[in-house]
């Protein structure tokens, strides 16, 4: 394993990581009014009721924005760089920030549609990352 950060489980968090695990994108919908939020929350971000609820994702979204990492804040990624960070805007809302695999720094465009994949952190922890969604 790495030297990478762990990312930390909160209770509001759980479902989200425990679904990185299983290879599912999980994403809180709103049952009040229907939004849908990312990062998790105890309460709707939108109308801040309490009745959110948990859904699969597609995984899908397009590229917002993002910037070539060349030099990273965090240890264990020192022999991946240059890498794009990368700011997803998911199929069902919610804006994300992650890491695009498999796309040359040069290569990344606006509007790219993008699909998730998962990478093993630890034993147990796996992170969403994103790659180009090919031919679809
Ligand atoms: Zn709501």
């Amino acid at each position: 394993m790495s030297n990478k950060p762990i990312p930390k489980t909160t209770p509001e968090t759980e479902y989200f990581w425990s679904g990185c695990a299983a290879g599912e994108l999980r994403l809180q919908h709103c049952r009040s009014c229907g939004h849908v939020q990312y990062p998790a929350r105890k309460l709707c971000s939108g109308c801040f009721a309490q009745d959110v609820e948990w859904r699969r994702a597609s995984g899908r979204g397009k590229v917002r924005s993002w910037s070539v990492v060349v030099a990273p804040g965090a240890p264990g990624f020192e022999s991946e760089v240059p890498f794009v960070s990368v700011l997803v805007a998911l199929d069902e809302g919610p804006t994300m920030l992650s890491v695009l695999r498999d796309c040359a720094p040069e290569a990344v465009e606006f509007g790219q549609a993008v699909t998730v994949i998962f990478e093993q952190r630890d034993e147990s922890v796996y992170v969403p990352y994103f790659k180009p969604l090919i031919g679809e």
